[in-house]
C-alpha cells in the first residue's frame, strides 16, 4: 500500500492555499486565549508574554497574565521580564460553552488579530520553498490544527505533481488521505 510509505499523523496535516485557510471559521474553543482551557492544559501559543504589555487595552490592568506552577496566575509585581509559558487573557469570557473576546470589536493585541493565518504579511510569509505552518501544533482543538499554508499553484496542492520528482521518481511528502487515494489511482 502506498499509504504505508507515509508517516501518518492523526488527524492528517492539511495543505491549503492561503484563501482556503483564511476561509475556515474559528470554532471558538478559546484554547489560544487561556492555557487553562487547552487540551492538554498548559499548552500555549504566544512565544512570550509580558504582564506589562497591553495594559492600555485593559484599563491599566494586566491583560495577558502569565501562569506558573499549577497554572496559577503569577503576580505581575513579582515578575520581571518576558514570560515564556502558559498564560490567560483577562479579556476572555466563556458564553454558552464558546469562547468570547471582550476586545474583539475593538483593539486587540496584534498577535490576536493575526493568529493563526491572518497576519497582514501572510502573502509574504508563504512560499513554496518555505510553507507557512500555523502555530497551532499544541492546540489540537483549533480549527487550524495541523494546517500548512502554501501559495496558489504550489505543487503540493496538486496531488499527482506533488508526489513526483522532476525525474519521475516518487518523493515522500506528507499527504492527506484524499491525496493518497488520488495518487493510488494514478499509479495503479
Ligand atoms: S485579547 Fe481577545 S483574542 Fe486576544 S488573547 Fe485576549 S481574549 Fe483572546
Ligand atoms: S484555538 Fe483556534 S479555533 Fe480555538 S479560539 Fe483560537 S483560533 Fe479559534
Amino acid at each position: 500500500m502506498i499509504a504505508d510509505l507515509f508517516v501518518e499523523e492523526s488527524p492528517a496535516r492539511r495543505y491549503l492555499s492561503l484563501a482556503t485557510a483564511q476561509a475556515l471559521a474559528c470554532n471558538r474553543c478559546g484554547d489560544c486565549c487561556d492555557s487553562r482551557r487547552a487540551v492538554p492544559p498548559g499548552a500555549f501559543t504566544w512565544g512570550s508574554t509580558d504582564p506589562y504589555l497591553y495594559r492600555d487595552l485593559n484599563h491599566g490592568e494586566t491583560l495577558v497574565w502569565p501562569l506558573g506552577a499549577g497554572l496559577r496566575p503569577i503576580d505581575p509585581a513579582a515578575h520581571v521580564g518576558p514570560h515564556v509559558g502558559p498564560f490567560y487573557c483577562a479579556a476572555f469570557r466563556e458564553e454558552d460553552g464558546l469562547g468570547c473576546c471582550r476586545l474583539y470589536d475593538g483593539q486587540r493585541p496584534p498577535t490576536c488579530a493575526g493568529f493563526p493565518v491572518f497576519y497582514s504579511d501572510m502573502a509574504e510569509r508563504t512560499s513554496e520553498d518555505e510553507p507557512f505552518t500555523a502555530a497551532t501544533g499544541s492546540l489540537p482543538r483549533c480549527t487550524w490544527f495541523r494546517v500548512t499554508v502554501l501559495p496558489d499553484g504550489a505543487r503540493l496542492l496538486d496531488p499527482v505533481a506533488s508526489a513526483l520528482d522532476s525525474d519521475g521518481t516518487y518523493v515522500l511528502p506528507e499527504l492527506p488521505p484524499s491525496m493518497l487515494d488520488d495518487l493510488a489511482a494514478w499509479v495503479s
